[in-house]
């Protein structure tokens, strides 16, 4: 199966992939950590991606395509993935369809989780995640608060914020989603995929509701 993520920047579609992908036990994939771990390994493809990660823009298409293809040509992937943050623009969508009609497969649903601008900057201005790498558990000091202040759960680890995270680049990357990603809604929606999950960071709704509600919509 094969299940794409859509949404605009922390509006939980990591952590929502996530669980769903431990639910139906297929693997995640978010492309901004698949990045981030390029940034990390440095070299030139890193630098030149934390050029663009780190201003709140997009990864060149050519690149983006040419990195989570070779991620998903990986055998972990062959009975499907959860895709995070890919694709996110047209161009992207279009070669993701063309890889995966070469592979005999196809998506089976976009799941697009709705928030209002002034609710993701609230949010994704409090998101901390863990800083060791094998762990990256995502917190949020209001809505997922670590037992230990700034400690991760998990491991112990120190809790910090991702440098694109600050307010200022978080507001280039909701623009970047505006004038991009956006259109993805409307080209699943017209391939009769789309999923749309309406949110509100006060219902009270937790990313378990969501991802339950996206597992009782498939298994219909
Ligand atoms: P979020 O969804 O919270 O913005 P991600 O971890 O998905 O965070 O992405 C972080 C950054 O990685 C993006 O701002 C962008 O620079 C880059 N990125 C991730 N996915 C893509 C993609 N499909 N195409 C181009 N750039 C991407
Ligand atoms: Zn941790």
């Amino acid at each position: 199966m094969y299940i794409i993520m859509l949404g605009k920047p922390g509006s939980g579609k990591g952590t929502v992939g996530k669980m769903l992908s431990e639910e139906l036990e297929i693997i995640h994939i978010s492309s901004g950590e698949l990045f981030r771990n390029y940034v990390k390994k440095a070299g030139k493809i890193g630098e030149e991606i934390e050029s663009y990660i780190s201003k709140g823009n997009l990864v060149p298409d050519e690149l983006a395509i040419k990195l989570v293809e070779k991620r998903l040509e990986e055998p972990d992937c062959k009975n499907g993935v959860i895709l995070d943050g890919f694709p996110r623009t047209i161009l992207q969508a279009k070669a993701l369809d063309d890889f995966l009609n070469k592979h005999n497969n196809k998506i089976n649903i976009a799941v697009e989780l709705e928030l209002s601008d002034k609710d993701i900057i609230d949010r994704i201005v409090k998101r901390r995640v863990c800083s060791n790498n094998e762990c990256r558990e995502v917190y949020n000091l209001e809505f997922k608060k670590p037992k230990q202040e700034e400690i991760c759960d998990k491991c112990g680890s120190k809790l910090i914020q991702r440098e694109d995270d600050k307010i200022e680049t978080v507001k280039q990357r909701l623009k970047t989603y505006h004038e991009t990603s956006e259109k993805l809604v409307e080209y699943y929606k017209n391939k009769d995929l789309l999923y749309a999950v309406k949110l509100n960071i006060h219902s009270g709704k937790t990313s378990e509701d969501v991802a339950k509600e996206i597992e009782e919509y498939l298994k219909k």
